[in-house]
C-alpha cells in the first residue's frame, strides 16, 4: 500500500518544483547545488579542513579555541540553497523538513553516537516557543535518536530567560549573553550520569550556546558531550 501510495504521489524536491521518486529530499541538481560537508571534517566543530585532513583532526580555530564539547558534525555548510532551507525549516512552518533533514544529521551524526548515548536538543525560551510553536532543534533530534534507536529526552535542558537574537554579535559577545542561561532540568539528571550525550541544533555559528549546553551536561556528570547540527557557518570565530 505504502508503495502503492508512493508511485501516485511521488515527493517533490523540498527546494524546487521537481518531482523526486527517492525520499533523499532532493533532486540531483539541487543536491548537487547544496553544500554538503564530505570527507574529513574537523572532529570539533564540523567545518571542512582543507589540504590532507585525516580522521579526528581539527581546524585551527578549535585547536587555538577548545570547544566545551568533545566531538562535533554537521550535515552542510550555511549558505546558498542549505540557508534557504535551514530558513524556512525554522522560520516557514515547514516542519515537514525534519523528516529529511533529521535522516540526513543522523548519518552526519553517525560517528559520534554510542548504544548508550542520550540526544537532547538545544532548548528554545518558552515565548519563543509559544511564537514560532515548534523547536526544530527538537524535530531533528528526535527523529537522530529515532533512527539510532537511542534514549531522546527533549526536555533535558531549559532556558529560564530569554535571551536577546545573537546575530550580528561577536563571538565574545555572544558568549558573555548565553553564559549561565541555561540549565538542566533536575528530573532527568539521573538519565544522563555516566552516559556520552549528543546534543542536537539546527546552526552551528560561534558554539557559543552549544557550549552552555555542553557544560551544563558536563556538570550533570554526563561521560561525554557531542554536538550535531544541520548547518555550520563556516568564517573565523
Ligand atoms: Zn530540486
Ligand atoms: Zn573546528
Amino acid at each position: 500500500m505504502q508503495r502503492l501510495a508512493k508511485l501516485i504521489y511521488p515527493a517533490q524536491c523540498l527546494t524546487c518544483d521537481e518531482m523526486i521518486e527517492a525520499e533523499r529530499g532532493l533532486c540531483p541538481k539541487c543536491w548537487s547545488d547544496t553544500p554538503f560537508i564530505v570527507d574529513h571534517p574537523c572532529d570539533c566543530c564540523g567545518r571542512p579542513l582543507v589540504g590532507d585532513a585525516e580522521e579526528g583532526d581539527l581546524c585551527d580555530d578549535c585547536r587555538s579555541h577548545p570547544k566545551a564539547w568533545d566531538r562535533g558534525r554537521a550535515v552542510m555548510l550555511y549558505g546558498g540553497n542549505a540557508r534557504s532551507m535551514v530558513l524556512r525549516f525554522k522560520h516557514g512552518d515547514r516542519t515537514d523538513l525534519a523528516h529529511p533533514m533529521g535522516s540526513w544529521l543522523a548519518d552526519a551524526a553517525e560517528p559520534l553516537i554510542k548504544s548508550d548515548t542520550v540526544v537532547a536538543p538545544v532548548p528554545l525560551h518558552w515565548f519563543r516557543l509559544f511564537r514560532r510553536r515548534y523547536n526544530q532543534s527538537a524535530l531533528l533530534g528526535h527523529r537522530v535518536a529515532k533512527l539510532h534507536r537511542l534514549d531522546y529526552i527533549p526536555g533535558l535542558l531549559k532556558r529560564p530567560s530569554a535571551t536577546r537574537k545573537l546575530d550580528g554579535m561577536t563571538a565574545e559577545q555572544r558568549r558573555d549573553t548565553v553564559a549561565g542561561t541555561i540549565r538542566i532540568n533536575s528530573v532527568h539528571v539521573e538519565r544522563i550520569k555516566g552516559r556520552p550525550v549528543l546534543l542536537i541544533d539546527d546552526v552551528l555559528t560561534t558554539g557559543a550556546t552549544l557550549g552552555e549546553c555542553a557544560q551544563a551536561c558536563r556538570k550533570a556528570g554526563a561521560a561525554s558531550v557531542n554536538v550535531a547540527v544541520l548547518a555550520r557557518v563556516d568564517r573565523e570565530t
